[in-house]
């Protein structure tokens, strides 16, 4: 596998995958550019090795082509700004504008091409079908969008020399720019500085741990976490289960939750975590007490109860004081600590109490030495809001891609460069 520190870009062409997916208002300027500024790196690293730089990513979820709103000649000023350069931009990102632009490329130089979704070929999902479409139309569709996928995807490589992969927060899709492409460069294919800090974050955490290590799984429902949880299991020494989760553990117990969040069709998972984790010798810490509201209201009435105790009419929207005491004594005392999901409704003031002190029971155990990695769902707004972002190892922009890493699967844009 090539690595971009000590790949020759020498006179050679890189296509290099971005997430450039950023917000724009409604005067299509960008609101936050770092995603774009996170990309800088990667593409300065293949300038000044002497080489030139075609970028390509979407932005948003076009449904035709062209479609002006999500035009990426809109983010051209903060691209330029951020890098401190001109750049080229092709039009359509399959026509003779861009292959000419591609040809014509000097060493130093920078071209984006339009956003990759115009093509339905890019994510390889076919558009347009009646809604009433049968099952052999259906596959005959996707047949046909695979076969021009080919088409698309080979046309995107002949532009270029060697293939970087940038962009973690799309790499658990298996895109034509994101997977399909690397196949073009066998011998010429690499990650970019993103992609590869995010792996080497998460690796260390689930492949080289040092011990204690403490997950902190918080966030709403049993459902969407089950996976994660139960390929943690076999690498954590603690496991904190904080949010909506909670009140499901609770209730599977047949604890009182009053009206807190519950799903009752996972009480069977609740108790085949709770064994499996006894039988790998896997502290699970579960908040004994609760913030209860009278309403999901900032306005709320507000009393702690125990959280197998809450009344009727109430329900638990933060770690109770005895718990956040619990949950931070164990954080403290960890070497490695992986933190995805806040443990109460952290958006409204009155229930950010727990998910503060998780936060800052994570910086101060970071700058006692241990590594931590804050990512996946509202994490990231969530260390954001503390303010103590730069006090954790690792952010994780994956978003999506992060969970399905933290479920234990393989990553197709991951794979395509490791092959
Ligand atoms: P997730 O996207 O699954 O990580 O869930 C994050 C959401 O869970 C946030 O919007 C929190 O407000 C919400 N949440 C956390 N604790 C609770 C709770 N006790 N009851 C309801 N929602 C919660």
């Amino acid at each position: 596998m090539q690595s971009i520190d000590t790949y020759d870009f020498k006179g050679k062409k890189a296509i290099i995958r971005v997430d450039f997916n950023v917000p724009l208002n409604e005067n299509f300027e960008v609101t936050d550019d770092t995603r774009i500024r996170a990309a800088v790196p990667t593409i300065k690293k293949v300038l000044e090795g002497g080489g030139s730089a075609i970028l390509m990513s979407h932005l948003g979820r076009p449904k035709k082509n062209p479609d002006p709103k999500f035009s990426l000649k809109h983010i051209i000023p903060t691209v330029e700004k951020d890098l401190g350069m001109a750049i080229e931009f092709a039009n359509d990102c399959m026509g003779d504008e861009a292959k000419e632009k591609a040809e014509n490329l000097k060493p130093g130089q920078v071209l984006l091409l339009e956003n990759l979704r115009f093509y339905a070929e890019e994510e390889g999902k076919p558009r347009g079908l009646a809604e009433d479409a049968n099952d052999d139309e259906k596959a005959a569709a996707k047949k046909l969008i695979k076969e021009s996928q080919k088409e698309f995807t080979k046309r995107l490589a002949s532009y270029a020399d060697c293939y970087i992969n940038d962009a973690f927060g799309t790499a658990h899709r298996a895109h034509a720019s994101t997977a399909l492409i690397a196949e073009y460069f066998p011998n010429d294919k690499m990650f970019g500085y993103i992609m590869e800090g995010e792996i080497k974050a998460i690796d260390k955490v689930l492949e080289s741990p040092s011990r204690p290590f403490t997950a902190i799984i918080g966030g709403s429902k049993v459902s969407s976490k089950i996976t994660i949880i139960e390929n943690l299991l076999n690498r954590v020494d603690n496991l904190i289960i904080g949010g909506g989760m909670t009140y499901t553990f609770v209730a599977a117990n047949g604890g009182k939750i009053g009206s807190s969040l519950c799903e009752p069709d996972q009480f069977d998972i609740a108790h085949t975590i709770v064994k499996k984790a006894e039988e790998l010798g896997v502290k699970i810490y579960l908040a004994q007490d609760s913030v209860c509201a009278d309403a999901f209201s900032e306005t709320a009435n507000t009393q702690v109860c125990s959280s197998n105790q809450i009344p009727d009419g109430w329900m638990g929207l933060d770690a109770g004081p005895e718990t956040v005491k619990s949950f931070v004594e164990v954080i403290e005392n960890s070497k490695t600590i992986l933190w995805n999901g806040p443990v109460g409704v952290f958006e409204m003031d009155k229930f950010a109490t727990g998910s503060k002190a998780v936060a800052e029971a994570i910086a101060k155990a970071t700058a006692n030495g241990a590594f931590s990695l804050v990512g996946g769902g509202d994490s990231v707004a969530c260390i954001n809001k503390f303010g103590l972002s730069k006090q954790v190892s690792y952010v994780s922009t994956g978003g999506g891609a992060l969970l399905e890493y933290m479920e234990g699967k393989v990553l197709p844009g991951v794979a395509a460069i490791r092959k």
